[in-house]
């Protein structure tokens, strides 16, 4: 007998409007003694069914839904039949990989309704991270249908602390299937990136690369021609790299990381721009305000900055963090300039971060117009229902 998670009263409608998260205070009882990793059946108060997913007892989200179907077996060739309708969309719909894109996000968890799993493609490489106990127990399955449906030729695990700490399971970062190589090896809009392999000296922060940036670092190629560009917060410079490519005057990257300036500084030099990008190690607000003591103009500033709302107790100190961000970049700005300021804070909303945009625009005594808001690129899907999936915002704005 599969065990049920029965819901309380009052906690029904996200579920059946397609939120696939089952919080722990929205769960009147579970029958059964279903272990961490098990199926569960979700019912409303009635005990009419409203999907099946894996259980997670020690989560504050202890089910996320896979399917509504009850009946359903959530077993290898489940998550076989998934990730091959993902890897088979991605190609029809998104011509992902193509000859200038070979890498993308394969499985974004939710939004391929496959919570508790992300796979990113790079090249012939697949990298998979495990979020939930239950996806983790069916990796076998996992890893030989990410061989077969994205035509990679290894497969390796990449750990994220915060999800081994939540769901109780252990992951080293490495090979699962296949030969080893040293490097991920992928393009990006013919850029060529080469990044340390999980496991590999250097390797992993997060899955390697941000591909849910992709489509805007093209939109920034595109307007990139004859400007000088600041990349702040760079990681290993997409951006900076696509600028670059795309006829930038001169570009200037900056992050904190050294291994990222280390990495961006070679990717840059593979691609014969070694010559057209400075990478500059240091904090981007130091930076940016030195800059700006110094008179130092750009044409185009790129704000991508990590996550500063963790959730919405945090939203408040955030917006005041974004709103002096871009103060900042509004200072470094010339006159006709162009600001891509974006944020992954996910309790921000589009709405709340636009305002902070705003508000800092004016602290610098500037006004915008708003050309694009922009989202993640194709291959990061969220549910309908799923706010949350809907993390990245990307405000393209010209400052006169
Ligand atoms: N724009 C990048 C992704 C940026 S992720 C891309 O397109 O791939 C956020 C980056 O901010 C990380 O690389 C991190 O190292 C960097 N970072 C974090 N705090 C920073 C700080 N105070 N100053 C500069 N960079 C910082």
């Amino acid at each position: 007998m599969t065990a049920t998670v029965h819901l309380r009263p009052g906690f029904v409608q996200p579920v059946w409007q397609g939120h696939p998260w089952v919080f722990a205070q929205a769960v009147a009882r579970t029958e059964g003694s279903p272990a961490a990793g098990d199926e569960v059946i979700v019912r409303d108060p009635q005990g009419n069914p409203l999907g099946r997913g894996y259980y997670s007892p020690a989560s504050a989200i202890p089910v996320r839904v896979l399917t509504r179907d009850a009946t359903a077996s959530l077993d290898g060739d489940f998550l076989a039949a998934r990730i091959a309708e993902a890897a088979a969309w991605r190609r029809d719909v998104a011509s992902l990989p193509s000859a200038s894109h070979t890498g993308y996000r394969l499985i974004n968890a939710e939004g391929d309704a496959l919570p508790g799993l992300t796979v990113d493609v790079f090249g012939d490489s697949a990298c998979v991270q495990f979020g939930t106990a239950g996806m983790k127990r069916r990796e076998g399955a996992v890893f030989d249908a990410v061989m077969a449906s994205a035509g990679v030729r290894r497969v390796y695990e990449v750990s994220s602390e915060k999800h081994q700490q939540r769901e109780g399971f252990t992951v080293t970062d490495g090979l699962v299937r296949g030969d080893a190589a040293g490097e991920l090896d992928f393009l990006e809009g013919d850029v060529r990136f080469r990044v340390p392999a999980p496991g590999s000296e250097g390797g992993g922060q997060k899955t390697g690369y941000y591909f849910d940036q992709r489509e805007n670092r093209v939109l920034v190629g595109s307007l990139a021609r004859g400007r000088r560009v600041l990349d702040a917060y760079s990681y290993v410079g997409g951006f900076a790299l696509a600028a670059a490519k795309g006829g930038a005057r001169e570009v200037l990257a900056v992050d904190s990381s050294l291994h990222a300036i280390e990495a961006g500084q070679r990717i840059a030099a593979d691609n014969g721009l070694a010559g057209a990008i400075t990478h500059r190690r240091g904090d981007a607000k130091l930076v940016m305000s030195q800059l700006a003591d110094k008179r130092e103009r750009f044409d185009l500033v790129v704000l991508d900055p990590p996550k500063l709302a963790h959730n919405a107790r945090e939203v408040e100190k955030a917006t005041g963090h974004y709103r002096r961000l871009n103060a900042l970049a509004a200072r470094v700005l010339a006159p006709g300039g162009i600001l891509v300021t974006c944020s992954c804070s996910g309790s921000v909303s589009g709405d709340v971060f636009l305002r902070a945009v705003a508000a800092g625009l004016r602290d610098a005594n500037r006004d915008a117009v708003v050309l694009a808001t922009r989202g993640a690129a194709i291959d990061h899907p969220s549910p309908v229902a799923f706010a949350e999936g809907r993390y990245l915002k990307c405000v393209v704005a010209r400052v006169p």
